[in-house]
């Protein structure tokens, strides 16, 4: 009888978990981890916050599942890209059934689009990205839009307004959060800024995808890559590979660069391309909250942890 009560309390602790879990109820619900990590550092304890996209998954691929939406119904504020990854969803399955009373929501592509710059992932000054029949395809506007830190800072005054909205009472400690995480980025941004004006390169090479045409642009950087935005080959031919090699050769470039999450296929045959040739090349991973892998979720590494990674990076690629 003992042994029989033990079990029954096993599966009774055991089905708490799986319910728990099942419906883990959080006040900010994102798709992706920008607006994830962005409204936890101004949401703080006062809320609770949670990403859709799970810590390694690849964004471009992710599709809600039932209770993923039923997720983002019960929630306060609804916080999504609004780019290729998922308007298409959120407008046919979330929109048409949210109740505008009970949850806000946010479009990260809208919150720019009225304030910010935006580019079209289309890039006419990469050189290596050969040009593809252009069709009637229509011009996509870049949805990385938070890899800029102006854009950043539009995106989180959104977020503390929508937050004093439906919370007045703790206006002042959201407005206080904002405030110093907009320091940081100022201190950030500035610190950046410093790296590039101290040397004499611009030019960043990515034997990878490129999301980052915000980062650049921002910056004034010039930049060659495998493939324009996000578009999802992974195999690069050889023109392509020898188009990356060639620039690193021509611009005495010392780092070629990844993006987190990457296998990296292409880069290292660039490296051992250049290695034949007797040139010497480090890889590294440029951070572009793409996603975070599981590891440095656990970790809680934030948007401001992985730029200043990529500063680092910075400081050695253009030095
Ligand atoms: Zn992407």
């Amino acid at each position: 009888m003992k042994k029989f009560l033990g079990l029954f309390f096993v599966l009774f602790l055991s089905l708490i978990g799986l319910t728990s879990c099942s419906n883990e109820k959080t006040n900010i619900v994102s798709t992706c981890f920008a607006g994830y990590d962005f409204s936890k550092a101004i949401a703080k304890d006062l809320k609770t916050s949670s990403m859709l996209l799970a810590p390694g998954e690849e964004l471009h691929d992710y599709s809600p599942s039932v209770a993923d939406i039923e997720r983002v119904l019960a929630s306060e504020v609804f916080i999504y890209i609004g780019g290729e990854s998922d308007s298409v969803w959120v407008e046919k399955q979330i929109l048409p059934r949210i109740d505008n009373e009970k949850t806000k929501v946010i479009s990260l592509m809208d919150v720019v689009l009225n304030g910010g710059k935006t580019y079209n992932e289309e890039d006419p000054e990469s050189s290596t990205i050969e040009n593809l029949e252009e069709d009637s395809e229509e011009e996509e506007l870049d949805e990385h839009v938070w890899n800029s830190l102006s854009n950043a800072k539009l995106i989180v005054n959104k977020i503390c307004e929508v937050l004093i909205e439906i919370d007045s009472i703790n206006g002042e400690s959201y407005k206080e959060n904002r405030d110093n995480y907009i320091n940081s980025l100022n201190e950030l941004d500035l610190n950046i800024k410093d790296v590039i004006s101290k040397s004499n390169k611009n030019l960043l090479v990515f034997a990878d995808r490129f999301p980052l045409l915000y980062f650049v642009k921002e910056y004034n950087l010039e930049y060659d890559a495998a493939f324009k935005g996000c578009e999802s080959a992974k195999e690069a031919n050889p023109k392509t590979i020898e188009g990356l090699v060639n620039k690193v050769l021509n611009n005495n470039i010392n780092v070629i660069f990844v993006i987190e999450l990457s296998e990296s296929k292409i880069a290292n045959t660039v490296k051992n391309e250049l290695h034949n040739q007797g040139m010497e090349v480090e890889i590294m991973t440029f951070y572009t909250m793409h996603n975070v892998s599981k590891d440095d979720y656990n970790k809680g590494m934030t948007y401001i942890d992985f730029m200043k990674l990529n500063l680092k990076s910075l400081e050695i690629a253009l030095s």
